[in-house]
């Protein structure tokens, strides 16, 4: 089996982590997304296999019994996300680094099983309220399940230290040009 790097990009949802690993995805070729399974509805404009594979409870389910993950997670109650093995051999068969947009435990499982091939990055919110705010400005979350987000980001900031860098989010032309540096020391350095 091919091995190669990883980078693990966490955060509590709402802190800009998919527009980031979406911009270093159009700006650097060796990069690939992991796409994650999940038994979530699909939000307007997401594609089948492209931004996740959606899955019935039933399918990933049977997934996890044959084993097929190398993390899964009920991120909210009743609504599975996880990481398919196949997909991480996918994009080290073709040469490339595999990019993760998980939550932070996710992470952090991801993390554990790569060590020192992988970065985990934690993207962090200027504050609560930003984050709060740029929840409802995405407007792809009904009250209810917005709350739920907001509820879960802020136990999931406990976990930052456990990370190997944390990017806060503030300035987002600051933020990628931060995480285009992490990402260049990290290829350059990082052993396989
Ligand atoms: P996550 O993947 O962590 O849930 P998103 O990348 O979807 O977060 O970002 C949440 C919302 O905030 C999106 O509407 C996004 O366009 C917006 N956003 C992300 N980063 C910033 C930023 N630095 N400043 C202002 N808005 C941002
Ligand atoms: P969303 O529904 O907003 O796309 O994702 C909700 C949360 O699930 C986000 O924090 C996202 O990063 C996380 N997530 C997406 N894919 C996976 C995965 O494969 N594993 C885990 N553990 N979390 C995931």
């Amino acid at each position: 089996m091919s091995t190669g790097k990883v980078i693990i990009f966490s955060a509590p949802s709402g802190s800009g982590k998919t527009t980031i690993v979406k911009h270093l995805l159009e700006t650097n070729s060796n990069l690939a997304f992991s796409v994650s399974a999940t038994t979530r509805k699909p939000r307007p404009g997401e594609v089948n296999g492209k931004d996740y594979y959606f899955l019935t409870n039933t399918d990933f389910l049977q997934r996890v019994q044959n084993n097929e993950f190398a993390e899964h997670e009920e991120v909210y109650p009743g609504t599975y996300y996880g990481t398919l093995r196949s997909e991480v051999e996918r994009i080290w068969a073709i040469g490339k680094v595999v990019v993760f947009d998980v939550d932070v435990v996710g992470g952090l499982n991801l993390k554990r099983i790569w060590g020192s091939s992988a970065l985990a990055v934690f993207v962090k919110p200027p504050s609560i309220e930003v984050l709060q705010n740029r929840l409802k400005a995405r407007a792809t979350e009904t009250e209810q399940d917005l709350e739920k987000r907001v509820h879960k980001a802020i136990s999931e900031l406990k976990y930052e230290p456990k990370f190997d860098v944390v990017l806060i989010n503030d300035r987002l032309e600051e933020t990628f040009e931060k995480a285009h540096q992490l990402l260049q020391d990290f290829l350059t350095t990082a052993p396989l």
